[in-house]
């Protein structure tokens, strides 16, 4: 079967830093990957280069075997396939939660205004927010954006979900109903790729575990023989100051 995901010896520099260091990882369709590391290790880096938010130096990315595009319309495409959720929610301030919804799917996938209001209600269901529809960012709590946020990927029907810490700019009462969602979209076999530090959340829904360090992927293993039988002196060091 063709994989969803492949990098292939990808390579990126800045300046003197070698961020990423000859990666090469293939993730098969409906897998949960978890991505964990030290701080400055390559995480972002590694999750925007696979929806060209940034550049890479050399190498390859493919989704469903195709290189990324650089430019234009299938550009565009790629980042609605691929759907992006980061630690700040990014939500637009001054459109109502369901504007924020339905805005890419009107203006990216042409859908028609009632067909993009229902399916964002349905999102909006199902990630707990329906009666805000009709709010303000501002007036919702961090997790409640947070997971507006998410619907709002999903309003595009990505192939691939990528998500950069998306609880940690969250107060902790806030972190859980924001896991909870994501739980249930790797359960539902959405594709995920999450940088994360909650390690409740790759014990419950990761399939997979790479450990970065120093713009290497220095582990790659499940979630069981990471945590419990790390192969590296860097990811031991990297648990014992964390679990
Ligand atoms: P992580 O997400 O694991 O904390 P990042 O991918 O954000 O790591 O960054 C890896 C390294 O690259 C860090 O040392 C960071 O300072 C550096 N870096 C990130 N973005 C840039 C940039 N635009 N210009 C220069 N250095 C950068
Ligand atoms: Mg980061």
């Amino acid at each position: 079967m063709q994989p969803l995901v492949e990098l292939d010896h990808v390579n990126k520099h800045y300046g003197e830093l070698h961020v990423l260091n000859d990666i090469n990882v293939t993730i098969p369709k409906g897998q949960v990957v978890v991505v964990i590391g030290p701080s400055g290790s390559g995480k972002s880096t590694f999750c925007r280069a696979i929806n060209r938010l940034e550049t890479i130096d050399s190498g390859e990315i493919r989704i469903d075997g195709t290189p990324l595009p650089s430019e234009g319309r299938a550009l565009a495409q790629l980042r609605a396939d691929v759907g992006m959720v980061f630690q700040s929610f990014n939500l637009f301030s001054h459109k109502t939660i369901l504007d924020n919804v339905t805005l890419g799917p009107i203006k990216v996938r042409g859908k028609s205004r009632k067909a993009a209001e229902e399916h964002a209600m349905h999102l909006l269901e199902r990630v707990g927010i329906a009666n805000q529809a009709n709010k303000m960012p501002a007036q919702l709590s961090g997790g409640q954006q947070q997971r507006v946020a998410i619907a709002r990927s999903l309003a595009m029907e990505p192939k691939l979900m990528l998500f950069d810490e998306p609880t940690s700019a969250l107060d902790p009462e806030m972190i859980n109903e924001v896991l909870d969602v994501m739980v249930e979209l790797a359960k539902g076999g959405m594709t995920m790729v999450t940088v994360t530090h909650e390690m409740g959340f790759a014990r419950k829904a990761a399939d997979r575990v790479l450990f970065m360090a120093d713009g290497k992927v220095m582990e790659d293993s499940t979630p069981e023989s990471f945590f419990t039988d790390p192969q590296t002196s860097r990811a031991k060091d990297f648990l014992s100051k964390i679990l």
